[in-house]
C-alpha cells in the first residue's frame, strides 16, 4: 500500500482514478444556478435584432441636425413615435424626427440619436441644441450575433451566465447531472443533533459540514448515517445505499483498533493510498470499492472538512467536468505567528482581509485554536495559510493562502 503521500501526489492521484460523468439533463433557467453547462450554448438571435437606441430622445437624419448649438439650434418636424417594442412603421423624412425611447428600434431614413436632455419640445416641433449623433445607437447584433457560442461546456452557471443564456434564447439548458456522493458517518460515540446526549458521546458534524460542502462543489449528498464501530454495520450501510458515484465516510482510519474504514477497506477495497504528509487531516485513505471511488475522511471536524476542501472538491469538479479551478491561493502579509508542522505542510486556518496596503493586497490573521477538533477554526475562518514543510511563519512574513470562504 502506498502511504504518507506528499500533498501533490495525493491529489494526482485521487484525479486519476476520478471519472468525468456522462450523463446530463436539462433544467429550466430558473434552476440552472450552481450547475455545469453539458454543451455549448449558441445565440438563437442577434441581439439587438436590429439598430436600437441606448437614450430616451429623437431620431432623425444627422445630416439636418449638423452643427446644432444653444446659440444656433434646429429644428426638426415631429412625425410619430416609437416606444420599445412598437416600432415606428413610416420613414424619417429630411427636416423630420420621431421621438424615440430607450430599446426602440431606428426607425427608416434615421441615421442618429439625440437625448432628451439636449432638446426642448415646441408642439409638433422638436428643438435641438446639440447635433444628432450615431453614437447612442446600439448597432444590430453587437452584443450577440446569431449562431456564435457564448457559453461553453464546462463553465459553471453563475446569474450573469444564467442571464446571458436567456439573453440568447433558451428556456432550457442542458447540465451536467450531479455526483452522487454518499456520505456515511462513523463512531460508537457519535450521535445525532437533537438526540439527548450520552456520557462520552459527540454529536456528529461531519455529516453535516461535509454534505454542505459537496452542495457547494456541485454535487448531491446522499446520507447515509452512522455506522457503529464495526465493519459488519458499516457494510450493512454502503449495501443499502444505491448507486453512488462517490463514497466518503468519516472517522475510523486511523491506527486504533476501532478504525473499521481501513479494516474494511484493506480486506475487501483495493487502496489507492492510505495517509497524507499534512496537518490537519494526516490519515485520509483513497480507495475503491466495488467499483465505486471511497475516500475515507478523518473523524476529527475540521481535519475532515479540511481534506475533503483539498481533495474531495477538485474531485466534484473532474466529475462535473468543471473548467474552474477548484480553488485558488493568494498572497497575504501574516498578522500572527502560524506554526508548522515538521516534515509536513500545515494548513492553519485563518481570516484573511483584504487590504490593498499589504503584499498581495491581502492580511491573514489567525484564528486563535488551531486543534482539529475545534469547528469554529472553520466557522469563522475563511482561508488556510500553507506553512511549507520544516518552517514556521512568524508575523510580518508573506504567505500563500488558500481561501475557502468569501473575503471582504
Ligand atoms: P476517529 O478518526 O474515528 O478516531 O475520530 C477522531 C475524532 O473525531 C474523535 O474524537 C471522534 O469522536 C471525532 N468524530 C468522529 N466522527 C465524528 C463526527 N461524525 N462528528 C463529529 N466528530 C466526530
Ligand atoms: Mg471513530
Amino acid at each position: 500500500m502506498r502511504t504518507s503521500l506528499t500533498v501533490e501526489e495525493a491529489l494526482a492521484t485521487i484525479l486519476e482514478h476520478t471519472r468525468q460523468l456522462e450523463q446530463t439533463e436539462k433544467v429550466p433557467l430558473n434552476a440552472a444556478v450552481g450547475r455545469v453547462l453539458a454543451a455549448d450554448l449558441q445565440s438563437q438571435v442577434d441581439h439587438p435584432d436590429v439598430d436600437n437606441t441606448a437614450v430616451d430622445g429623437y431620431a432623425a437624419r444627422a445630416a439636418d441636425t449638423a452643427g446644432a448649438s444653444r446659440e444656433k439650434p434646429v429644428r426638426l418636424r415631429l412625425i410619430g413615435e416609437s416606444p420599445a417594442g412598437r416600432p415606428f412603421a413610416g420613414t424619417v423624412g429630411p427636416g423630420e424626427a420621431i421621438s424615440i425611447f430607450t430599446g426602440a428600434p431606428l426607425p427608416k431614413g434615421a441615421d442618429a440619436v439625440v437625448a432628451v436632455e439636449d432638446t426642448e419640445r415646441d408642439g409638433d416641433q422638436v428643438i435641438l441644441y446639440t447635433p444628432a449623433t450615431p453614437k447612442d445607437i446600439r448597432k444590430k447584433a453587437q452584443d450577440l450575433k446569431k449562431g456564435d457560442v457564448y457559453l461553453k461546456k464546462g463553465e459553471l452557471l453563475t446569474p450573469g451566465r444564467v442571464g446571458l443564456a436567456a439573453a440568447m434564447g433558451h428556456a432550457e439548458l442542458p447540465v451536467v447531472r450531479r455526483p452522487r456522493v454518499g456520505n456515511l458517518s462513523t463512531g460508537d460515540e457519535v450521535i445525532e443533533p437533537g438526540q439527548p446526549l450520552p456520557p462520552g458521546g459527540v454529536y456528529n458534524s461531519n455529516a453535516y459540514s461535509v454534505a454542505a460542502q459537496v452542495r457547494q462543489a456541485g454535487g448531491e449528498p446522499v446520507l447515509l448515517g452512522k455506522a457503529g464501530d464495526t465493519v459488519a454495520a458499516v457494510k450493512e450501510k454502503l449495501a443499502s445505499a444505491g448507486q453512488l458515484d462517490l463514497i466518503l465516510s468519516s472517522g475510523g482510519v486511523s491506527m486504533g483498533d476501532y478504525d473499521i474504514i481501513r479494516h474494511l477497506l484493506e480486506r475487501e477495497g483495493q487502496i489507492h493510498f492510505w495517509k497524507i504528509l499534512q496537518r490537519p487531516g494526516g490519515p485520509p485513505i483513497f480507495a475503491e470499492y466495488q467499483g465505486v471511488p471511497f475516500f475515507g475522511l478523518p473523524g476529527n471536524p475540521v481535519s475532515a472538512m479540511v481534506i475533503f476542501f483539498l481533495y474531495g472538491r477538485p474531485m466534484l469538479f473532474k466529475m462535473l467536468g468543471r473548467t474552474d479551478p477548484p480553488y485558488r491561493r493568494v498572497r497575504a502579509l501574516a498578522e500572527d505567528f502560524f506554526k508548522g508542522a515538521g516534515k509536513k505542510v500545515a494548513f492553519r486556518r485563518a481570516i484573511l482581509s483584504y487590504d490593498p496596503e499589504a503584499p498581495g493586497c491581502h492580511r491573514a490573521k489567525t484564528v486563535g485554536n488551531q486543534s482539529s477538533e475545534v469547528l469554529r477554526s472553520m466557522a469563522f475562518g475563511n482561508a488556510l495559510v500553507i506553512v511549507p514543510p520544516h518552517t514556521h511563519v512568524e508575523a510580518g512574513e508573506v504567505v500563500e493562502v488558500i481561501p475557502f470562504g468569501e473575503v471582504f
